[in-house]
């Protein structure tokens, strides 16, 4: 049996990388939380669907809205660990890594009441440099990373990467098992299907489950974020380029999530 996997990044949209220059980085004291409205709507889309997904929360959202990381397991979803606060791993020591993962995985297990194994780094910061981060993964208890998109981008993506959920690193009786971000391969290149701008910007005819059909396929990762399901987002001072893929984001994600979801 083939299985794709949908996944939902649990942030506000003042983590996003993309509004992070309107924001000066400021965090929830500065923003008013939106976060709870988007769980929401998307628990809604996947009961009506009979779906099931991984949430990967931050930990900073945790302990601002236990009660919700409580819902979102109790609808039978996996809760997984997406950083305390949205800092890309590559920007970080190993120490503050494993300072900042513990303090998450603390934070999302005391809200959620049970252990948390799965792991997704912002921004899929986790590349070659950043191997290290691994034998911490698997230190804290991890036992699955999903921070491998196998596509070229501008600020993330391994393009060399496996495509497919793979053994990424062992210590002794203890592995970590990568499941990347899902691809279809043409011309040479990995195309990505599996979310993101790329995606939210081709036709119907794109959607990861319909380019997943194929027989070579061997199960994938779709991923959505919180923040492009809402219907309406604070203004803040962005750049041209931000603004449109912003309004673009905003726009196709929900289509698409909604899109994927009836399948
Ligand atoms: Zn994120």
């Amino acid at each position: 049996m083939i299985t794709n996997a949908l996944s939902v990044d649990v942030e506000e949209y003042y983590h996003a990388a993309i509004f992070r220059r309107g924001t000066n980085g400021r965090g929830p004291r500065h923003f008013e939380s939106r976060v709870e409205e988007s769980v929401d709507r998307l628990l809604a889309l996947l009961g009506e669907h009979h779906a099931r997904a991984t949430f990967f929360v931050l930990g900073e959202v945790a302990a601002l809205h236990p009660a919700m990381v409580r819902t979102i397991a109790a609808a039978g979803h996996e809760i997984g660990c997406h950083s305390d606060r949205h800092e890309d791993v590559s920007a970080q020591s190993p120490h503050e890594f494993r300072a900042d993962t513990r303090r998450a995985k603390a934070r999302i297990e005391d809200a959620v009441g049970e252990a948390v194994v799965g792991y997704r780094a912002p921004n899929f910061s986790i590349g070659p440099a950043q191997s290290w981060a691994y034998q911490v993964l698997l230190e804290e208890g991890f036992r699955y990373d999903s921070s491998t998109h196998p596509i070229v981008h501008d600020r993330y993506g391994q393009p060399d990467a496996p495509r497919f959920p793979h053994e990424i690193y062992r210590d002794g009786s203890a592995s970590l098992t990568e499941f990347p971000i899902g691809t279809v391969r043409l011309l040479g290149l990995n195309l990505p299907i599996g979310g993101g701008g790329f995606f939210r910007l081709l036709p119907a005819g794109g959607s990861w489950t319909r380019g997943s059909r194929g027989r070579r396929w061997r199960g994938g990762t779709g991923f959505a974020t919180t923040w492009a399901s809402r219907r309406r987002r604070p203004s803040c001072r962005r750049s041209w380029v931000n603004s449109s893929s912003a309004r673009l984001a905003k726009y196709s994600s929900r289509r698409s999530i909604r899109r994927d979801a009836s399948r």
